[in-house]
């Protein structure tokens, strides 16, 4: 931590950090508090305000006074543009100090965060803030006898309870489409990594978004989350988290009828004919599993490919993941930054030895690293296994930098194995035959099959996951702002 930014200092400076509520900075009133740690260095880096019930109360309670009375669900739909692009250009001035927030909290390398989710994050607020400009509010219905139109009208208050590998890209993703719809937001920061969206409230109070539109509540998973899911307050709840958490939070809203956008884990694969350079697609996927210490739902885990190029495939990949460079998230040269947590880097080691007792072999050993002049830090060496697709690594999301290696000779055998996964968010097909690649991606079950490339995000395409993946509809695609719209049909009978 030498090169602190003197504005992060001063950030971090006035501790514990307070929570936002109704436009005010504002202190647990149990007095209690958490901390967060730099996983890069397994040390402090700042104590938060852990809010429970009574500050969610108070939060959900600031977001419906600003939602009747702010006048934000009512002005007139670009004039709300006009301060979401203010906010967008408020993130892009202060991206240097966003992503070294960001990285000293989750442990990234700075450069991915500065490249990828500080800008990715402004440019949903751009997006959604000109597509709701777009958007037509009343749309006549042409139904004889009647005088019919629907009426596009913001919900209320919508809950957000976030994961702790993008904090500061989720909050853009998620919360974007709900503001631009003129709806008012409580969100509860993952108690890993609150910090860059502390610092989002802070733009957003600047950019002049009226006090009480957008709250921050800190605080732990079953407290502060639990309570903000249970909230009868609430109209629409999204959550982006585990699937264990998600049938929690889809309980808690399914009991006050508050409908849930659900974001959840994912086991994706890649599928990799024998027509492909076989250095670059080991190349990419050795890119795409160590991205964030491979902590990103989305990415490919399971590498099934085509039994000719095989040795070639693992050939490359091993080495090319051997290569990467682990390090703290702030140098230059880092490829691979620590894991948020010792917690996760348990997680990810106890998996690579249950899988390896359940017979899976260790084509790349993985385990810990050592990070000289950060030895405390919570960093870990990339895996390769390979075995049998029963096996516990080839089934369950990991969250770590390790894949699974499988063989395959036959195109429909390939897809029922993809489609085996109860998990349903992304997976990649591998291929120069382009008709080949696109009807294997049409028949893999996913919210997302992306061709020659795994990875891939673009405002305006959705990105979304089914079955244990999630459910309710996903980010990023024009659809999410009219989740965020109800309509009302106004009907008169025609004399
Ligand atoms: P998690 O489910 O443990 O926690 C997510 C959030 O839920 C945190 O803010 C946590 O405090 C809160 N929470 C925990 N227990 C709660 C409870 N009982 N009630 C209410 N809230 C509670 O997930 P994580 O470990 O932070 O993140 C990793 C998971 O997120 C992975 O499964 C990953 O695949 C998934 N994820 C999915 C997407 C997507 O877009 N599909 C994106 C990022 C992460």
């Amino acid at each position: 931590m030498n090169d602190v930014l003197p504005a992060v200092k001063t950030f971090l400076a006035s501790q514990p950090l307070k929570m936002f509520i109704g436009g005010r900075w504002t202190e647990a009133r149990s007095g209690k508090t958490f901390a967060t740690l730099d996983p890069g260095e397994g040390s402090l880096l700042a104590n938060v305000f852990a809010g429970d019930a009574v500050e969610v109360d108070a939060a959900v309670t600031a977001a419906q006074e600003a939602f009747q009375k702010s006048g934000w669900a009512t002005m007139p739909v670009n004039d709300r543009a006009v301060i979401l692009h203010r906010l967008a250009d408020l993130i892009d001035k202060h991206a240097e100090i966003i992503s070294q927030i960001e990285s000293l909290d989750v442990g990234k390398p700075r450069s991915q965060a500065a490249a990828f989710d500080v800008p990715h994050s402004a440019q949903s607020f751009r997006y959604y803030a000109d597509l709701a400009v777009h958007t037509r509010r009343r749309e006549p219905i042409a139904v004889s006898g009647f005088d019919a139109r629907t009426v596009r009208l913001p919900y209320g208050v919508c809950g957000f309870i976030f994961p702790w590998n993008f904090p500061f890209l989720l909050v853009g993703w998620g919360v974007a489409p709900a503001l631009a719809a003129g709806n008012t937001v409580v969100i509860k920061p993952a108690e890993d990594t609150p910090l860059s969206t502390l610092y989002f409230a802070k733009l957003a109070e600047e950019a002049g978004v009226p006090a009480g539109v957008v709250n921050v509540v800190t605080g732990l998973g079953e407290t502060a989350g639990g309570a903000l899911s249970r909230h009868p307050g609430l109209k629409r709840m999204s959550f982006t988290g585990s699937p264990e958490v998600g049938r929690l939070i889809a309980e808690a809203c399914g009991r006050n009828l508050v409908p849930a956008k659900l974001e959840l884990g994912g086991k994706g694969a890649a599928v990799i004919f024998d027509d492909v350079n076989i250095t670059a697609v080991a190349d990419a996927l050795a890119a795409a599993v160590t991205l964030n210490a491979g902590q990103v739902c989305c990415t490919a885990t399971r590498w099934l490919v085509h039994e000719k190029v095989r040795d070639e495939f693992i050939q490359r990949a091993t080495a090319t993941m051997s290569g990467l460079k682990i390090g703290y998230g702030a140098m230059a040269d880092t490829n691979i930054g620590p894991v948020v947590s010792e917690k996760q880097r348990a997680r990810v080691l106890g998996y690579l030895d249950k899988g390896v007792k359940a017979g899976a072999k260790l084509l790349l050993a993985g385990g810990r690293a050592e990070v000289k002049g950060h030895e405390h830090g919570f960093y870990l060496k990339p895996a390769l296994l390979t075995g049998d697709p029963g096996n516990i690594c080839a089934r369950d999301e990991i969250f770590g930098p390790v894949a699974y290696v499988m063989t395959f000779k036959d195109e429909d055998k390939v897809i029922e194995l993809v489609n085996s996964s109860p998990y349903g968010l992304a997976n990649s097909v591998w291929s120069n035959d382009l008709d080949r690649a696109n009807r294997v991606a049409e028949k893999l079950v996913a919210g997302n099959s992306w061709i020659n490339a795994h990875n891939l995000f673009a405002h305006g395409i959705p990105y979304a996951g089914c079955n244990l993946s999630g459910c309710g509809g996903g980010v990023l695609g024009p659809e999410t702002l009219a989740d965020y719209l109800r309509n009302q049909s106004v009907v008169r009978v025609l004399a």
